[in-house]
């Protein structure tokens, strides 16, 4: 193992929900609700959920944009929640977000340049011609042209738009990127180009990526790592290749059936998943997923699974493996 760059410990994040006709706290949406895990230096952790499992939830908190109410993240070695003000404005710089949705994260009413260079402004890094010539340079790291600074959002593509927030977040020469359903929202011809270009500017920018997805099929192209979410905890996780193989808990057992197989004469077993996801306000008890599990049993309505290493690095949450 390399050099552990991003730790997260027992993470909980809770939206209050208000009511009552004098307003006041009638319960918590439980969005993430006591996730661990780490991020070594230089690899991709692919976090994969259904919707509303807590992923956004997870990439917002990393980068100050939600509050936990417990729990501790810690970069290089330090709780982000107890940095100086001096520490805070450098995590600030080398952790950048990228959203999914490339049409509403760029402001419309202003030039690429300015949108791309806003960082460096904002953090007393360059201005002016500088600032300029950065900007230029981050375009035609990210396959646009130079003379795009003078454009406005509107004359971009999806993909060339998910371009322009990428290098807006590579401005701060940052070394951790939350990129949160990147090309989700982009057509599947323009999803390959995007990831791609990620991988290529992982390696040119020893960049580390935390990469949000409800698709196992794309974190299967991009991640070294995967960690499977369900209702605000992690059921699983382990290196790539044993989730795709030999994937254990039920719910990713369902996830990897559902992704098709593009050679006909392969057959696999297709794992249906029953009903919804349960409201995270009113979690199940126990095991969260025992209401739509196959195999579910006593224990998983009465006590909640830890995460336990059932093989060398392989981590699941799940009765059937615990002894
Ligand atoms: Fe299914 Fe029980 Fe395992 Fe939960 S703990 S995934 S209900 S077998």
């Amino acid at each position: 193992m390399g050099n552990t760059l991003l730790r997260i410990e027992n993470l909980k994040v809770y939206f209050p929900i208000t009511g009552g006709v004098i307003p006041r706290t009638i319960g918590y949406v439980k969005a993430v609700d006591g996730v661990s895990f780490t991020i070594e230096e230089g690899k991709t952790l692919g976090l994969v959920g259904e919707s509303g499992c807590g992923k956004t939830t997870i990439a917002r908190t990393i980068v100050l944009l939600n509050k936990p109410i417990s729990g501790s993240i810690y970069y290089k070695g330090k709780n982000v929640f107890k940095m100086n003000k001096k520490e805070l404005m450098k995590y600030k710089r080398e952790v950048q977000i990228i959203f999914q949705d490339p049409y509403l994260s760029l402001n419309p009413r202003l030039p690429i340049g300015e949108i791309v260079g806003e960082p460096l402004e904002i953090h007393g890094i360059a201005k002016g011609r500088r600032k300029e010539a950065i900007v230029r340079k981050l375009l035609v790291d990210v396959g646009l042209e130079e003379d795009h600074i003078y454009r406005y959002p509107f004359a971009f593509s999806g993909g060339q738009r998910q371009r322009i927030a990428i290098a807006r977040a590579l401005a701060l020469r940052p070394k951790f990127i939350v990129a949160d359903e990147p090309v989700s929202a982009l057509d599947v011809s323009t999803r390959a180009s995007i990831l791609n270009l990620l991988k290529r500017l992982q390696s040119d920018y020893g960049l580390t990526f935390l990469f949000i997805s409800h698709d196992l099929a794309t974190l299967r192209y991009i991640a070294d790592r995967v960690a499977v979410m369900y209702l605000g905890k992690i059921v699983e996780i382990s290196d790539v290749r044993r989730i795709y193989e030999k994937p254990l808990h039920p719910y990713t057992q369902a996830l990897i059936s559902s992704i098709p197989i593009p050679d006909p004469s392969i057959k696999r077993k297709w794992i249906p998943l029953k009903g919804e996801v349960p409201s995270p306000i009113n979690p199940p008890p126990g095991c969260r997923f025992h209401p739509r599990c196959e195999y579910t049993r006593k224990v998983c309505s009465e006590k909640e699974p830890t995460l336990v290493e059932v093989e060398p690095d392989h981590w699941v949450a799940c009765h059937l493996y615990s002894s």
